[in-house]
């Protein structure tokens, strides 16, 4: 243990207290509604609805598109959720979300019972040799009765059957909640008791169901990127699961892909330095700890010339993190051109880690300059 605890500083970098989870769902089974209610439970200040939905057109059409991660602290566990899309059309997402987390909660509207994105997203999760918790949504209608509850319950066992589930993953717990309301619970009821009308045990269920991350913290440090997001004062931001080793504000670190002639190396990373103690809201203002905005022409100045490097969204806010460990899920800005698949990895790492394959996409198109010798002269 002494040994241990030189080795590791910050007790925050213990993958023990990690719980990597999706939420998976057919569209508008109450996944968005979900994470916003869980968000709400573990303290974070939520400015508007769908707090997960950042990118404008997701809050227009009230779908999500992209997946995100946030972090919510409970107990003295940290929960990294991953939203992802429910829809078929984004399905390259889902599989490259089930490939960085330990757990799934998979959310099934108990009116409509599971659908074909329920399928679909479940499969993947199963791929991955997840092992997803299930919770009936939407109780609180007025139609969904006990009973309604066991048959779609049994509806989705016969679902993780046919797609070949593991005895393990058939053996999952069901929890029944309205998301709505704003209430999980172990057993079936439509009305919760006054103190229990929270997701304590929606939380408490990932932490006891949900394995935390196998992961090395001596190993020099690697991370897929999973996710990419672009920021037009940070760049470009890499989000992914650490897979090996520490990474800390500064390190240096460089991106890898497997190309048909071996390892390539795509670029140096800056050296880089950080001014802790800013947070960012999902839109990237950027506010002092203890939140009062800082004006953008002071910022161009005063906090952006650093390379930023280390990000955790905790909540709807994005925080700067000195370090990270294996396990974790973490967003670092620094590297221009590494992508989505490639490894971010420390300098002395010449390998990279394999990446996840993706299905192919149903319909793919190439536009280009009309070079027909008929062009120009096809209609008025
Ligand atoms: P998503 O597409 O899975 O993210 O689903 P949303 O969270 O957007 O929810 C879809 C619709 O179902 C919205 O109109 C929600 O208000 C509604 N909804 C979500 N959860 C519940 C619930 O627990 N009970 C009821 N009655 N409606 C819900």
């Amino acid at each position: 243990a002494a040994a241990a605890a030189t080795t590791y500083p910050s007790a925050y970098l213990d993958p023990g207290r990690l719980r990597n989870v999706a939420v998976i769902a057919h569209v508008d089974h109450g996944k968005t509604t979900l994470m916003d209610r869980l968000l709400r439970q573990c303290g974070a200040d939520i400015p508007h609805e769908r707090a997960m939905d950042s990118i404008s057109l997701e809050r227009e059409r009230g779908i999500t598109i992209a997946s995100k991660v946030t972090s919510v602290s409970w107990k003295e566990n940290e929960l990294n959720m991953v939203d992802t899309p429910g829809h078929a059309d984004f399905g390259g997402e889902v599989e490259r979300v089930v490939g960085m987390v330990e757990g799934a909660v998979l959310v099934v509207d108990a009116g409509e019972g599971p659908l074909a994105q329920t399928k679909f997203v479940l499969a993947k999760a199963l791929k991955y040799g997840l092992r997803p918790l299930l919770l009936l949504n939407k109780v609180d209608r007025p139609s969904v009765s006990e009973e309604r509850c066991n048959e779609v319950e049994s509806l989705v066992f016969d679902l993780f059957a046919n797609l070949g589930a593991t005895e393990e993953q058939l053996d999952f717990p069901v929890l029944y909640a309205s998301a709505k309301e704003g209430w999980a619970s172990s057993t079936f009821t439509k009305d919760p008791p006054a103190g229990a009308k929270n997701m304590s045990q929606l939380l408490d269920a990932i932490v006891r169901h949900v394995p935390p991350p196998k992961a090395n913290l001596d190993g020099p440090f690697q991370m897929l990127v999973s996710m990419m997001e672009k920021d037009f004062y940070l760049g470009r931001i890499l989000t992914g699961r650490v897979s090996s080793g520490i990474v800390r504000v500064g390190d240096k670190i460089h991106g890898l892909r497997s190309s048909e002639s071996g390892i390539e190396k795509i670029e140096e990373g800056k050296e880089a330095s950080v001014g802790y103690g800013y947070v960012f809201d999902s839109d990237f203002s950027i506010y002092l700890e203890d939140h009062t905005p800082i004006p953008m022409v002071e910022c161009v100045g005063q906090v952006w010339e650093p390379v930023v490097k280390l990000m955790k969204k905790k909540g709807t806010s994005m925080v700067l993190i000195d370090s990270a460990g294996a396990g974790d899920i973490i967003s670092m800005a620094g590297l221009g051109s590494p992508s989505i698949g490639h490894t971010v990895a420390n300098t002395e790492v010449m390998a990279a880690l394999p990446t996840v394959e993706l299905d192919p996409p149903t319909i793919s198109m190439t536009f280009g300059v009309n070079d027909s010798p008929l062009a120009g002269r096809d209609g008025t």
